[in-house]
């Protein structure tokens, strides 16, 4: 069982993320209603599986989805500085619009490098959503046209995120007590 113990504070709650979700899926549809043939939803591995699930469930367009792992955190907390493709898309995205999913945006480091590295292959547009923001920790200026929540400067775990591949399967955005991971 996970344990309850290692949590500071739940952050999002299990209801919030599900309003939220309706409202980001209608601001979604609304931007690529009328140019959906070419959207390939694109769900960075492994935190955004869960948020994207949800997402494109809501999402009535004719889309396709792919998925990206790049190098992270590891079972350490702190951000290495360095991006790595481990895992890259299986369609060709010349021509087509991209909604890169992520489930937390922290320095910006990683969404500047794919939102660079999409576009030089030749994508239509390339826009971000992400279910988590932490503005206070921003090193790289991005645009994130869609965003869940912003939160502050703390570790979270849940919905997706895990510390150490444990957590991702919470239905809530808790932050986790220090002693845990440092
Ligand atoms: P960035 O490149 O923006 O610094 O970091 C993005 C990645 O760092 C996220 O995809 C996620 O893997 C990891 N990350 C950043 N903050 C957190 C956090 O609070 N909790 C967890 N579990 N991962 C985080």
């Amino acid at each position: 069982m996970n344990n309850r113990n290692n949590f500071k504070e739940i952050l999002v709650s299990e209801s919030e993320i599900d309003a939220r979700l309706e409202e980001l899926s209608k601001e979604i549809y609304e931007v690529y209603k009328n140019d959906e043939d070419d959207l390939v939803v694109v769900g960075i591995l492994r935190g955004a599986v869960i948020f994207m699930a949800e997402l494109i469930l809501r999402l009535d367009l004719d889309l396709h989805t792919d998925y990206m792992a790049v190098s992270s955190y590891g079972s350490s907390s702190v951000s290495s500085g360095v991006v790595r493709i481990l895992k890259d898309l299986e369609e060709d995205i010349k021509g087509k619009n991209i909604l890169i999913v992520e489930d937390i945006i922290d320095t910006g480091l990683t969404l500047k490098y794919l939102t660079k590295n999409l576009k030089e292959r030749g994508a239509k547009s390339v826009r971000i959503a992400t279910l988590l923001d932490k503005p206070e920790r921003r090193k790289e200026d991005v645009n994130v046209d869609f965003i869940g929540f912003e939160i502050p400067d703390e570790f979270v775990v849940g919905y997706g995120l895990d510390y150490d591949q444990k957590y991702r399967n919470l239905p809530f955005v808790a932050s986790l007590k220090e002693e845990v991971y440092s």
